[in-house]
């Protein structure tokens, strides 16, 4: 075990008080990490840093654990671009209690259900069914602007080219595109960082599509 090898690095991690992603500072570490030969020649490698990082900006303290292994499948973010899958937990949990948007009565009934299903599995830990959900939005949502593209990764970027998502939120979403996959088919769960993130993205998409014009036909007309 490695002690305080990344005491005083910095990280991006998401902070419950700041409701964002803020630089902490790393107070202390405990690494561990193993390897283990199956067979003849192939090797399977894991490792785990345990940390207590506090946010640079209002001094919140909190518990870190990062994980990651050989038999992670990379996560896709673009055509021919890859990402290492590092699971990441936090406590206390920065998205418990998540409130759903006030003027979620107004989105069509199925979208409503769904959409305050995603919300419930994700307040209350439940990352695979949160996954699905989350992706059953975007598929709903795409179907209903009649995008295209016949794949979810295209999908997403037929929302981008009709300008109600933006090119940001669809990197992030992309990374959640795969994972939705998984958690349909191989049941693997994502950290609930990576999911409140992309919730804060499908809810942009939300307040886009049905909300503000709602507001605004009733505004305006
Ligand atoms: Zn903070």
């Amino acid at each position: 075990m490695d002690l305080n090898n990344k005491a005083n690095e910095k990280v991006n991690v998401e902070c419950r008080e700041c409701k964002r992603s803020t630089k902490h500072l790393i107070l202390a570490s405990a690494d561990l990490s193993d390897s283990e030969v199956i067979g003849h020649d192939y090797e399977i490698y894991w490792s785990s840093s345990y940390q207590i990082v506090q946010c640079m900006g209002c001094e919140t303290i909190s518990f870190r654990r990062c994980s990651e292994s050989s038999e992670d499948n990379p996560i896709q973010i673009g055509p021919n671009e890859w990402e290492e899958n590092i699971n990441e937990d936090l406590y206390p949990n920065p998205n418990e209690g998540r409130e759903p948007l006030s003027d979620s009565n107004i989105l069509p009934p199925k979208i409503e259900r769904i959409y305050e299903e995603t919300i419930t599995s994700l307040n209350s830990r439940q990352p695979v069914l949160c996954g699905i959900g989350i992706r059953a939005l975007i598929e709903t949502i795409s179907k209903e602007k009649n995008a295209s593209s016949r794949d979810l990764f295209g999908k997403i970027n037929d929302l981008v080219s009709m300008g109600v998502l933006t090119q940001e939120g669809a990197d992030i979403l992309h990374k959640l595109r795969t994972l939705g996959n998984a958690a349909a088919h191989e049941v693997k769960p994502h950290s609930e960082q990576q999911l409140g993130l992309a919730m804060d993205v499908v809810e942009h998409l939300l307040n886009g599509v049905y909300i503000l014009p709602y507001h605004a036909k009733r505004t305006f007309d």
